[in-house]
């Protein structure tokens, strides 16, 4: 068995990734190993051939691919080492890494290691789906790589569950290919997805959205023939008296994504309940010294450039760990959700360095302002016009606003 050593190694070849290793390289790291279990680099983004991405890094609505492709030029360009085609099995607290590769099994010592994941769908199993098990019944983006990726077209008559972005975009791809898209439902009172893509994949194409409505049966021996949907009472209940069949040969899931944080676990890094990902402080390290964590596996993002942005910053962050350890400062300010915000990130931080706060809020608001306080003495503030669940919030805090501070707290005042 083959035992080697890396400065840095970064763990999966997505947008989160690559802008990891490129930043790492230009902040003068030479030894960086980044590992990807696919035959090519760009993760999720090669099957996102719809346009949207780097609207605020390159100011164009490039795709998917092309987003992705200007990283993978550069981290070539950079001459970075990585190994496709290679899973990584095991991780642990000393940052001992067991792949498997191409060329079998390898054990590699890291002096720091980048978390960079993604995320996998929850399934028809995740959210135990009433009713008979038949085919035709597809997580979103499983879908998506059918048809934009293998030019396999999935069924003609299609329900989609779940108003989430993949959802929503999906609803659109089956409509462009000629299926006919029968709806969209969703549980919840709001649309999960951005505004944009409600309008640009839903109404733009007449395909009808069912808010506080759920699918709960589905019917069909071989092939999926239907399902049953109800609308849902405020406790998520079913009204017996609204349930109708809606006959269809595809069932579209689009119903949340989960950190693919089983490395991280055994590595004993401390998960969030609200995230499902790391905990981290202001440099993204966790719990564990010198693991590190960014993009989807740290929490689920709706815009791709946060994500690059996030992982340059982290790229930053590991070198600064690996040459000089004692400049990553005991993070000792905690940051606590109030009203109205379900999480924040990063949770702790050193209060010696500014940093930018992202959060979600827990319901869809209008005129309301972003409150981050010391006690009683604001820190930061950012006055929003319209704040959505769905939509990142990002706010910068300055370090010289937090001197002294023991615990900061956010919420949203309307
Ligand atoms: C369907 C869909 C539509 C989207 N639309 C938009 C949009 O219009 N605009 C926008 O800005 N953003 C959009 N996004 C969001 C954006 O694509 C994601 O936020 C971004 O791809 C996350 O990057 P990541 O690197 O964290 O994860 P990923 O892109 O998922 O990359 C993770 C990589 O890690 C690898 N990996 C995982 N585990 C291992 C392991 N054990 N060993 C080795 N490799 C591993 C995976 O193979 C994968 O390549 C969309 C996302 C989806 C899913």
């Amino acid at each position: 068995m083959q035992l080697v050593k890396h400065d840095l190694v970064i763990i999966g070849g997505g947008p989160a990734g690559l802008a990891a290793a490129i930043s790492a390289r230009k902040n003068g790291l030479k030894d960086i190993l980044l590992i990807e279990r696919d035959k090519i680099l760009g993760g999720i983004l090669n099957q996102c051939i719809h346009d949207g991405f780097g609207l605020h890094t390159f100011n164009q609505a490039l795709t998917g691919p092309e987003y992705a492709q200007r990283f993978i030029d550069e981290f070539y360009e950079l001459g970075i080492e990585v190994m496709l085609e290679t899973i990584v099995l095991s991780l642990d607290k000393n940052r001992n890494i067991s792949v498997s590769s191409k060329n079998g099994f390898i054990k590699i010592q890291a002096g720091a290691v980048i978390l960079s994941m993604g995320c996998r769908e929850r399934t028809a199993g995740a959210i135990s789906l009433p009713g008979t098990r038949p085919s035709g019944v597809y997580t979103a983006g499983a879908a998506q790589n059918f048809v934009n990726l293998q030019n396999i077209m999935i069924g003609s008559h299609v329900v989609i569950l779940g108003s989430g972005d993949i959802g929503l975009i999906m609803a659109r791809r089956m409509a462009l290919e000629g299926a006919k898209v029968e709806a969209v439902f969703e549980l919840l009172p709001t649309p999960s997805g951005l505004a944009r893509n409600v309008q640009q994949c839903l109404n733009d194409y007449d395909i009808p959205l069912f808010l506080s409505t759920s699918v709960f049966e589905l019917h069909g021996n071989e092939r999926l023939t239907g399902v049953s949907v109800a609308k849902v009472d405020k406790d998520f209940q079913m009204i017996e008296d609204t349930k109708r069949v809606v006959p269809c040969d595809t069932l579209l899931l689009s119903v949340g994504l989960i950190p693919e944080n089983e490395l991280s676990l055994g590595a004993g890094v401390n998960l969030e309940t609200t995230t499902n990902g790391a905990s981290v402080d202001d440099n993204y390290m966790t719990n564990v010294p010198g693991i590190f964590s960014c993009g989807n596996v740290l929490h689920v993002h709706d815009l791709v450039d946060h994500v690059s942005g996030e992982a340059a910053l982290v790229g930053q962050c590991a070198v600064q760990y690996l040459h000089q350890k004692s400049l990553l400062k005991e993070p000792s300010i905690t940051i606590e959700t109030k009203q109205d915000v379900r999480y924040v990130l990063p949770q702790k931080v050193s209060g010696k360095k500014d940093f930018t706060l992202s959060l979600r809020v827990t319901r869809p608001m209008h005129n309301g302002v972003v409150m981050i306080k010391d006690n009683d003495r604001k820190v930061a503030r950012k006055k929003m016009v319209r704040l959505h669940p769905a939509e990142m919030i990002r706010v910068k805090v300055k370090a010289k606003n937090i001197e002294n501070a023991k615990k900061l707290e956010v919420s949203v005042q309307c």
